[in-house]
């Protein structure tokens, strides 16, 4: 369940939703660069912003992720703990601070993830894809040369 193969290896380990292997990210989140993303996974090219736009629908994921794990905080804090209610909220703040980069990525992981499927035989179509491309080709001129 949690192994390679798995939406939440992918997800939680912010790993390229084909292959499994290649990183979401050039750097670590607690590095504070938001998207610090790689285009395209470094292990089988799989072009990461699928379209346009692409992202915007991560945003929602992030405000669900985010809004639960405050509540979360909230209710633990006040109801398990019964803190004051200005403790209760400093919690909450810090919590969304510290959690905003992370909670960002795990978003556009899990969205990505929404899309793109597992694929152990990636590299088989690659090859096939690639074969077609050169066979679709047809011989171009030079431009400038007389037809
Ligand atoms: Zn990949």
């Amino acid at each position: 369940m949690f192994g390679k193969g798995s939406k939440l290896y992918s997800i939680v380990g912010m790993k390229c939703p084909r292959c499994h292997e290649g990183p979401l990210w050039r750097s670590p989140f607690y590095k504070l660069k938001l998207y610090d993303m790689h285009e395209s996974c470094p292990v089988c090219g799989l072009k990461y912003e699928r379209e346009v736009g692409f992202w915007w629908g991560a945003m929602y994921v992030a405000y669900t992720f985010s809004s639960g794990a405050l509540l979360i905080v909230m209710l633990v804090t006040l109801l398990v703990l019964k803190w004051e209610l200005p403790a209760v909220f400093t919690a909450v703040g810090i919590t969304a601070l510290i959690g905003f980069t992370y909670n960002a990525r795990l978003a556009r992981s899990a969205w990505i993830n929404m899309v793109v499927h597992y694929n152990p035989n990636w590299r088989k179509e690659n090859e096939e894809n690639e074969k077609k491309l050169s066979e679709a080709k047809p011989e171009a001129a030079p431009i400038g040369t007389p037809q």
